[in-house]
């Protein structure tokens, strides 16, 4: 066991503090990283205030790391002391069912070890990012290509391969009408990659206030969806639409929005069930679906494009110190697009 620096909330809704955690000793296929820069996702805020329900505490929240490799079990053969990696929101999976099996780690049946928050099947608690290493099998770890760099890059491990998966999924390219909704932490990402497919993008956003922004990630048109007006004009319009908010939507409106056979895909996870009529998918045989981060091969595949395109998350770097301030200013609405921890400062 090695004791490391890292900022952990002691109980539910309390402020994130500075402590130490154990880190197991590395085993014959692990890797230990030495986190450079971890992402703030609006996930961690909902399980530090158990918005979806009771969570472990102490709790090191943080699913969107990347640092630089600094110790390698025997038996490892993917990584060596100095490469540039990623973790994100699994650590471990079964290995074994059908799933697990095809690369979709994410969804083994048995249940994947989250990054943090979760009971490991070693029975350890899991403790994520916001601290200055963790020991990781090296069958969850992927590379990040040197063309990216790791701030820019963190942010990926969590908001790109959830809006990559389903944009890839359903088809997102050339010929495509895609819209995003909601211009934040994933959006910002679903739109730079949409547009790197080749599609032809669309913001929903409740109001104007990013559009200049949005147009500069990416998009071709932008959209108040505050302005009834939109859903008459955009009706029957695209052929993919990716709902990245975690407010409820109107999905009878959204839906309608869609061609025939359309998809929309929601990435995004309200606290409070939503309610839609189904009228609103049997007309035009509509497709309302949902898709959940990715697998590691996936996710390595993502990185590989966001490199080759150029595409990292736009980021405002803040001091560990700030997170609690951070996580104020996610709720408002007030980060463009992604914070992110420079863990050298925890
Ligand atoms: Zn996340
Ligand atoms: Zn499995």
């Amino acid at each position: 066991m090695t004791t490391v620096a890292a900022y952990a909330a002691p109980a539910a809704n309390a402020p994130l503090e500075r402590t130490t955690i154990e880190r197991r000793a590395v085993r014959e296929f692990d890797v230990l990283i030495d986190i450079k820069f971890a992402g703030i996702c609006h996930t961690d805020i909902h399980l530090v205030r158990e918005g979806w329900g009771e969570a472990i505490f102490p709790m090191v929240p943080g699913h969107e790391i990347a640092g630089v490799v600094s110790e390698v079990g025997p038996g490892v053969t993917k990584y060596k002391v100095g490469d540039r990696v990623g973790v994100g929101c699994l650590v471990d999976s079964c290995r074994e069912c059908d799933n697990c099996k095809a690369g979709q780690e994410h969804h083994c049946v048995r249940g994947a070890v989250q990054t943090y928050n979760a009971i490991g099947r070693d029975g350890e608690i899991t403790y994520g990012g916001y601290a200055t290493h963790v020991v990781v099998d090296e069958n969850f770890v992927v590379r990040i290509p040197d063309g990216l760099s790791l701030d820019v890059a963190a942010p990926l491990l969590c908001a790109g391969i959830t809006t990559y998966a389903p944009l890839k999924q359903w088809g997102a390219g050339p010929g495509k009408k895609v819209a995003v909704v909601g211009l934040g932490g994933l959006g910002h990402v679903g739109v730079k990659i949409a547009h790197a497919l080749g599609a032809e993008v669309t913001v929903l956003s409740q109001s104007l206030r990013k559009k200049d922004d949005g147009l500069k990630l990416g998009a071709d048109h932008y959209y108040a969806t505050s302005d009834p007006k939109t859903f008459e004009e955009l009706a029957g319009s695209f052929d993919l639409i990716v709902s990245t908010v975690s407010a409820p939507l109107d999905l009878s409106a959204y839906l309608g929005l869609l061609k025939t056979g359309g998809a929309l895909v929601n990435v995004g996870v309200p606290e409070e069930p939503i309610a839609f009529h189904p009228f609103s998918l049997i007309g035009g045989n509509k497709i309302l679906a949902g898709s959940m981060i990715g697998g590691i091969p996936e996710t390595q595949e993502m990185l590989d494009f966001c490199a080759e395109h150029g595409i990292g998350a736009e980021i405002e770097r803040i001091a560990a110190s700030e997170i609690n301030q951070a996580y104020e200013r996610v709720l408002a609405s007030d980060v463009r697009y992604r914070f992110v921890i420079d863990n050298a400062t925890i």
